[in-house]
């Protein structure tokens, strides 16, 4: 018996549309060692396939069909790093490497230029969107993210940029992000390779960005493991933008302190590993006093593995 849990096994609960898109491979930038950012663009005019113009909400993912298309394909899933006012010109997607996941493998083919202008299907799915639910009046936004987890993430920060500046300037937003920095480089100030961190970073600069801030916390060279302690006292810089770091996991005490006193009018968004999300997710919406006695409905996560 097979047992192993694909994309669509593990999101058969979650909404999708109906639509099947096809798109055409129009870039690939390979930012890490691991991780390529794609953009799939709609076809020329006239296109040869006839379809509805695409449409997402922030936080959304694709189902993901590569050719030769055959029947009963298993599509990838992967997430849309880009807001929806990147269409009609193109979507993004991060798309790590993973030797053993079949449309993941397909889209790390080398050399990559041989994928460029082929076509590959998406299929839109998924409710960890932006905004929060209507009935959760929010004057601010708590958005945790754990590796690759800050891609749905990134297309929500993204989205809040492109507001009108006086709606934009209404919310405050916070970002927790947690990575691996094994090798030290991203506390030496070296940002380039730390998945959207600079493109995060200048979201936040000048005067009109985003109100709030960044925080990170670095894991893998010389860290605590999940202990709490006081956050921020170190500080690296990207676009003129102050991000303070910590050198361990993210822990219930980071989200309490970002969250102050407001937990009624916060919504708070969470994406990572399933131990990451799972623990937060119980400490905020736990009664107090085990718990902070977050509305459920404030609490927003998506878990990926
Ligand atoms: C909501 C969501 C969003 C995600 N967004 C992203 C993203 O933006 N970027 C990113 O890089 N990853 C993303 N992922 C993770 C991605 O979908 C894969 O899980 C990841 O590439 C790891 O693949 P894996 O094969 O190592 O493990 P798993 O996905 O756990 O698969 C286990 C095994 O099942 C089999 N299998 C899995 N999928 C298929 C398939 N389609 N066809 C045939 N066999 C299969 C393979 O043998 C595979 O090794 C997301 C996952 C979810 C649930």
């Amino acid at each position: 018996m097979c047992t192993k849990t694909t994309h669509i096994d593990r999101t058969a609960h979650e909404p999708r549309d109906n639509s099947l898109y096809t798109l055409l491979i129009s870039g690939i930038i390979p930012i890490t060692p691991t991780i390529r950012l794609f953009h799939l663009s709609p076809p020329p005019c006239p296109s040869p396939v006839p379809q509805q113009p695409i449409h997402f909400l922030p936080g959304q993912w694709v189902d993901l069909y590569y050719p030769p298309f055959p029947p009963h394909q298993k599509p990838g899933g992967f997430t849309i790093t880009s807001p929806p006012s990147s269409l009609p010109n193109y979507i993004e997607l991060a798309i790590q490497s993973a030797p053993s996941n079949p449309p993941a493998a397909y889209l790390w083919k080398e050399p990559p230029e041989s994928l460029l202008n082929t076509p590959v299907r998406v299929r839109i799915g998924g409710s960890f969107t932006y905004p929060p639910p209507p009935s959760t009046a929010y004057k601010k936004v708590i958005f945790v993210a754990g590796g690759v987890g800050i891609n749905p993430i990134m297309g929500m920060l993204s989205h809040i940029a492109s507001l009108p500046a006086l709606e934009k300037s209404k919310k405050e937003v916070v970002v927790l992000y947690g990575m691996k920095d094994s090798d030290g480089v991203i506390q030496a100030g070296t940002t380039a390779q730390a998945l959207f961190l600079d493109r995060i970073a200048g979201l936040f600069a000048g005067e009109d960005g985003l109100r709030g801030g960044v925080e990170l916390f670095l894991t893998g060279s010389g860290s605590k493991g999940g202990e709490a302690g006081g956050t921020g006292d170190q500080v690296i810089q990207a676009h003129g933008v102050k991000l303070p770091f910590t050198k361990r996991r993210i822990v219930l005490g980071d989200l309490e302190e970002a969250i102050g006193a407001g937990k009624d009018e916060a919504a708070v968004y969470i994406c990572g590993v399933p131990s990451m999300t799972d623990e937060l997710v119980e400490g905020l919406t736990s009664p107090t006093p085990k718990g902070l006695g977050m509305d459920k409905r404030r609490v927003l996560c998506e878990k990926w593995w």
